[in-house]
């Protein structure tokens, strides 16, 4: 008899309930990770989530043979694979960890129903999220639209105690080193036959310990001024801890606690300041899990249905103007700058996220979709919630969303927020400028109209 745990965004030996638990149960301990062959899965990943997964489990399999635990590498619908691997391997426990995401939980309650009617026991623990979406509801029940009164309240039912508990550390070796298999982590091909992806490799280590380290470093050397520096692109001033996050190389409850703790000794208000803001952003994180959570039509559909309406968008023969964009050749240099930053390195800074993403939706009035496609497609850190989030926020259709009439000038912005253009020069380079394809006064005047139309 044995334990199975079924990994899937917790690619991490530490802080792992469901590992934890199944190392515990005294039971020999074997983990299988199985890749959707469906690519609408909500278990699937992009292009460049790809290459990343790819990576990251490449980094796990050879730290679990080290310790001497199995790791199988799967491929097809979980709800079958896992029952008979469980027969196969005589399974007599099923471990996994929850993933904040209500289509992930009708295929866990698959795997559960399956399994039990097999005799496995199956157990789930509470991971990828500070609090599960059932305890973070409204007092009449319902669930929070706008961040500041979620986030104002959730944080203070954040126990950080029950948050501590949670962590674990790095299991001992259990039994001797097993041979790494390559070839079974290549048939999940996650690796797409077009070099593209190789770039990445000089960005982007994955794996837990990196981002354990990448998480230290920017204690250490980047939170004290996360405030301020967060704002400017061609600073190094954020985290860059999204696709670990994504992946669950790091776990929520560790970078919170984390940070957390150190808000108490923190030397001064500005510190403090930018603690807080940094805490602040893993809330918008859990925002957006908790309301694809509650309306998992929005992955696809805006949750202001108004916004769907083909009068909001101008007529789809627009194609080369989003080909334009996403070739980074509009001719408006900080949203040239971004997509060529995406392009290059697989992730974006936020701020030029929010830009990027305007301009599509309301200069050129292309469906938030579009976007959201191009970035699942492009992002090593593309994550369903977080950027359904932060695509409705921008078009004005979501969860607090910024309202309809405000439409950032990526001229503006730049002004602002790169004034020596040091962030333009640097991704866009040698490249010859193209001139502006479109006068962003004008595109303003008439996105707003197209919004009105339909107010
Ligand atoms: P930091 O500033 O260091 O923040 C720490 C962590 O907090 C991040 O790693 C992330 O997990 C979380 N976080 C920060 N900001 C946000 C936010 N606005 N919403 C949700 N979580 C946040 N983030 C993704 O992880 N995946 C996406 O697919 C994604 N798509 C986006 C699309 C658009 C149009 C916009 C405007 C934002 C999107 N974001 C997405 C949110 C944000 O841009 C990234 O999380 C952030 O830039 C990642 O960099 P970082 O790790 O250095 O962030």
């Amino acid at each position: 008899m044995s334990a199975l745990v079924w990994l899937r965004r917790d690619l991490r030996l530490q802080d792992n309930p469901a590992l934890s638990a199944a190392l515990a149960s005294g039971l020999p301990v074997e983990l299988v990770f199985v890749y959707p062959q469906d690519p609408d899965s909500p278990l699937a990943e992009g292009a460049a989530a790809r290459w990343y997964l790819h990576h990251s489990l490449a980094t796990l399999h050879s730290r679990l043979s080290e310790l001497g635990i199995p790791l199988h590498l799967l491929r097809g619908p979980a709800e079958t694979i896992l029952p008979r691997l469980c027969g196969e391997r005589s399974v007599a426990r099923l471990y996994w960890n929850r993933l904040v995401d209500a289509d992930i939980e009708k295929l866990d309650a698959e795997v559960q129903r399956a399994s039990t009617d097999r005799g496995i026991r199956c157990e789930r623990f509470d991971d990828d999220c500070l609090l599960m979406p059932e305890d973070a509801l409204k007092a009449d029940g319902s669930v929070y639209r706008v961040f500041t009164p979620f986030w104002r309240n959730l944080r203070d039912r954040i126990d950080i105690n029950g948050v501590l508990q949670r962590l674990s550390a790095v299991p001992d070796p259990v039994g001797s080193p097993i041979a790494s298999d390559g070839t079974a982590l290549d048939a999940l091909g996650l690796r797409s036959a077009h070099p593209w992806h190789e770039k990445l490799q000089t960005h982007w280590q994955p794996g837990e310990v990196t981002a354990q380290d990448r998480l230290a470093d920017f204690i250490a050397h980047h939170l004290r001024d996360y405030d301020v520096q967060r704002n400017f692109p061609s600073v190094d001033g954020t985290s860059r801890l999204s696709p670990a996050l994504h992946f669950g190389e790091l776990s929520v409850a560790r970078v919170y606690a984390g940070i957390e703790q150190r808000l108490l000794h923190a030397p001064d208000e500005a510190v403090r300041a930018s603690m807080r803001r940094f805490l602040a952003e893993i809330g918008w994180r859990e925002f957006g899990r908790h309301t694809l959570h509650a309306f998992p039509h929005t992955a696809d559909r805006s949750l202001n249905p108004v916004f769907d309406k083909p009068e909001v968008w101008e007529p789809d023969h627009m194609n080369e103007k989003l080909h334009r964009w996403q070739r980074g050749e509009t001719g408006i240099g900080l949203v040239d700058a971004g997509m060529h930053q995406l392009w290059q390195t697989g992730w974006m800074h936020n701020r030029v996220r929010m830009v990027v993403a305007s301009f599509l939706t309301k200069n050129l009035g292309i469906h938030w979709r579009k976007g959201v496609h191009w970035f699942t497609d492009t992002l090593v850190d593309a994550d369903r919630a977080s950027n359904t989030l932060g695509w409705q926020w921008v078009a004005g259709c979501g969860t607090d969303a910024a309202p309809y009439y405000r439409i950032f000038n990526p001229d503006t912005q730049a002004g602002k927020f790169d004034p020596e253009k040091r962030y333009i020069k640097h991704w866009l380079n040698e490249r010859a400028t193209v001139p502006p394809s479109i006068d962003l006064k004008q595109s303003r005047a008439r996105a707003l109209e197209r919004y009105r139309s339909v107010r």
